[in-house]
C-alpha cells in the first residue's frame, strides 16, 4: 500500500486518504471516551491505539503521536493538525480534560481516520472531467488588489489550468468562459450536469490585515463547526463525498505548497455555497492574497499563474492516479 513513502513524503499522504473503512464504535473503552458540548471525544491514548502509533508524548498541552511512518502532532485548544509535513484544521479544538487530550468524534472519523486507516474511499471513483470555475465574473468582481481584481485572475487561471488539464488527458469543462456572472447555484448546477467528474473552484484571498499564502477548502462534514464559523448538523449532497473530498483537498493543497511554496494556510473546511451542493468531490482552492502585495505582485504574472496552474494539474492527477490504481 501507497503508505510505504509517508514518512518521507507529506505529499503522498493522499494515498493513504483514499482508503477508507467505517471507523469502528464499539472497540474502545469507555474510559477512553468523554463527552464535552454534547460531542463525543476520544482521547490520545485511544487514538495511538485505534491508529496503531507506536509513540506517544504529551507535554506543555502539545500531542504527538508517530510511528514509523507518521507523525501526528495537535495542541491542546488549537484546531491545527499536522499529520507529518500536511497542515488541517479540525472541526473541533485539541481537548484538555483531567490532564489527558481528546479528539472530537468527526475529526477522527472524518480526518485522521480517512488519511490514515486503510480501506476503500468507495465515492472516489475514477474520473474524466475536471469543472474548472473561475471564481466571481460579470458584476461580481471578487477581491481587490493593487494589479487587479479576482475575476479576472481566476479566469486567467482557469484558463491555464484547462489547457494543462487537457494536456494530460482529462476532459475540461469551465463554468465560465468569459467575464460573466453566475451565481453559486449555476455553478454547481452545471457542475452537476456531469459524470465521472470532479470540481475545482478558484479563489484570491484578501484580508484587511496580514493575510498570505494558500489554503483549499472542503466542505465541513455534519455535525461540525466551519472555519468560516458556524456549526451546522445538516447533510448536505457534498457531504457523501466527505472523504473523497478531503483527499482531493489534501493532493491540491500538499502539491501546491511543494510546487509554489509560500505559506500554507492548510487544509480547511467550510459550508461554501459552491461546495455544499456538488455530486462529485469538490474543492474550493484559494491560490494567495490580492491585499497582499508581494502575492498580488505574483498573481499578477503570467509565469506564476502557469506554475500554480500546473501544481493543480499535479495534485489532481495524483488524485486520480492514487483512487484509480487501487
Ligand atoms: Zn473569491
Amino acid at each position: 500500500m501507497l503508505l510505504i513513502h509517508f514518512q518521507r513524503l507529506t505529499y503522498c499522504l493522499t494515498a493513504a486518504v483514499l482508503f477508507l473503512a467505517p471507523l469502528a464504535t464499539d472497540v474502545h473503552a469507555a474510559a477512553d471516551k468523554t463527552t464535552h458540548d454534547g460531542r463525543t471525544y476520544y482521547s490520545a491514548q485511544w487514538i495511538k491505539n485505534y491508529f496503531r502509533f507506536t509513540g506517544i508524548s504529551t507535554s506543555k498541552g502539545r500531542v504527538i503521536l508517530t510511528s514509523p511512518k507518521v507523525r501526528l502532532a495537535a495542541s491542546s485548544g488549537s484546531q491545527t493538525l499536522y499529520l507529518n509535513r500536511v497542515k488541517f484544521t479540525m472541526s473541533y479544538p485539541l481537548l484538555s480534560k483531567g490532564g489527558t487530550y481528546y479528539f472530537s468524534h468527526v475529526d477522527a472519523a472524518k480526518l485522521i481516520h480517512p488519511v490514515l486507516k486503510p480501506g476503500n474511499i468507495r465515492q472516489a471513483t475514477p474520473f474524466s472531467t475536471v469543472i474548472v470555475d473561475a471564481g466571481h465574473g460579470g458584476h461580481d468582481s471578487g477581491s481587490r488588489g493593487p494589479y487587479g481584481v479576482e475575476k479576472q485572475y481566476t479566469l486567467a487561471l482557469a484558463y491555464k489550468l484547462k489547457r494543462q488539464l487537457q494536456a494530460k488527458g482529462f476532459k475540461v469543462v469551465l463554468t465560465r468562459s468569459g467575464d460573466s456572472f453566475l451565481s453559486l447555484q449555476q455553478r454547481v448546477a452545471l457542475a452537476n450536469k456531469y459524470s465521472n467528474a470532479i470540481f475545482v473552484s478558484l479563489h484570491f484571498n484578501w484580508a484587511s490585515s496580514g493575510g498570505a499564502g494558500l489554503e483549499t477548502f472542503a466542505l465541513s462534514p455534519p455535525d461540525s463547526s466551519s472555519t468560516m464559523g458556524g456549526y451546522s448538523s445538516t447533510q448536505f449532497s457534498g457531504n457523501r463525498l466527505d472523504a473523497a473530498n478531503i483527499a482531493l483537498a489534501t493532493a491540491v493543497q500538499a502539491y501546491s505548497i511543494k510546487q509554489l511554496g509560500g505559506v500554507d494556510r492548510g487544509i480547511k473546511r467550510a459550508r461554501f455555497a459552491v461546495l455544499k451542493g456538488l455530486k462529485m468531490p469538490g474543492v474550493l482552492f484559494e491560490g494567495g492574497f490580492l491585499s497582499n502585495r508581494s502575492e498580488a505582485k505574483k498573481i499578477h504574472s503570467n509565469l506564476y499563474l502557469e506554475r500554480m496552474a500546473a501544481s493543480l494539474t499535479t495534485g489532481i492527477v495524483k488524485y486520480r492516479t492514487e483512487t484509480t490504481s487501487r
